[in-house]
């Protein structure tokens, strides 16, 4: 059985559907702050809480976990430097709960969604793994340390690991099952569908005098699809090839600017959106391009979607979801 930490998310639950597809079964265990029930379509569920240790041991007691995913985390940049201390308190010290109790059932394998965010502002392009980390936010030192705190865990207890570090995660279940849903929403893709749809009146363009080919900043949009085989991918890879720990970028090799993914938005829903120019966020670095090539290499790993399929899928989704989801709290 596998734990998915945070399978009621909108990562957790893209990989619960594919991990589910391929013949895994699993747990998901999630306290449904940020999750959705309705996205725990899979498996089994426990409503339970990693800062809650006797919580998870009960699951640990219940299920038999062979390995765990751990996608449970708060993820907003901007939020994480106003209160640090909540990003310390969810990221780290509930991931040290969750590691406590694989130490103490001997589960010796857990697959890390951590990000880009780790590696802070580019010294070069496309980066790869091998990239100084020095992360210029909380949420991305809250995710290095737990990085860090994963090394001392292989060291001394032999719990392996392989840290998965995210590009800009977008796209939705192509077959419309699940999707992108945060409230608040802050992401760019999800934001400009909602223009598209009028669910807000305009796009804030986060500054447009950058050094970029447009003067907006660039990403690297993958596929939630893609992340998810990744993770499947990387479970098989460190229980029968490697039995090794490791970390593997996960991003397109292809960067975007966001006057680029605006125009995307608008050719895929024929809709014109309002859009106009703000401020760029305070720490948002200019550019962020990830390689692939040692998850090519070691995992088999490839991004199958563009950007176009990602923005046909989120927006396939949204519509299709419109009115299920307009007056839930979510
Ligand atoms: N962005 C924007 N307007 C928005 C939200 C985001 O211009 O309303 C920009 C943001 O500055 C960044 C890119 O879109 O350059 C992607 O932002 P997102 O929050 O989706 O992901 P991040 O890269 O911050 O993890």
């Amino acid at each position: 059985m596998i734990l998915i930490a945070g399978g009621a998310g909108y990562i957790g639950a893209h990989t619960n559907k594919i991990l589910t597809q391929k013949g895994y079964k699993t747990v998901v265990f999630d306290n449904l702050s940020l999750g959705h029930k309705e996205f725990v379509k899979w498996g089994h569920l426990v409503t339970g809480d990693l800062a809650d240790i006797q919580q998870i041991r009960s699951c640990f007691s219940k299920y038999s976990i062979e390995a765990v995913m751990h996608f449970s985390a708060f993820a907003n940049v901007s939020e994480s430097v106003m209160d640090p201390a909540e990003y310390y308190v969810n990221n780290v010290s509930n991931t040290i709960n969750l590691l406590n109790i694989m130490k103490e059932y001997g589960v010796k394998y857990i697959i890390f969604s951590s990000t880009c965010a780790t590696y802070g502002d580019p010294e070069e392009i496309p980066m790869t793994e091998n990239h100084p980390q020095n992360p210029v936010n909380p949420y991305g030192r809250s995710k290095l340390m737990i990085e860090q705190i994963l090394k001392d865990y292989d060291q001394a207890y032999g719990i392996k690991h392989i840290n998965l570090r995210y590009f800009n995660a977008a796209g939705a279940d192509p077959d419309k099952e699940i999707g992108e849903n945060h409230f608040p929403e802050s992401h760019l893709i999800p934001l400009i569908i909602q223009a598209a749809l009028a669910q807000r009146k305009e796009i804030k363009i986060f500054g447009t005098d950058y050094q970029t080919k447009d003067g907006t900043c660039i990403r690297d949009y993958v596929h939630v699809n893609d992340l998810a085989s990744a993770h499947i991918l990387a479970l098989e890879y460190i229980k029968k090839k490697s039995n090794m720990s490791t970390s593997f970028n996960l991003g397109n090799n292809k960067g975007y600017s966001v006057k680029e993914v605006i125009t995307a938005v608008e050719r895929i829903s024929g809709v014109k959106v309002n859009s106009v120019n703000a401020p760029g966020r305070n720490g948002d670095p200019v550019e962020l391009i990830g390689s692939y090539q040692k998850a090519k290499e070691q995992l088999g790993w490839f991004p199958e979607f563009n950007l176009d399929q990602i923005i046909k899928t989120a927006w396939d989704w949204h519509v299709s979801n419109i009115d299920s989801w307009k007056n839930k709290k979510h």
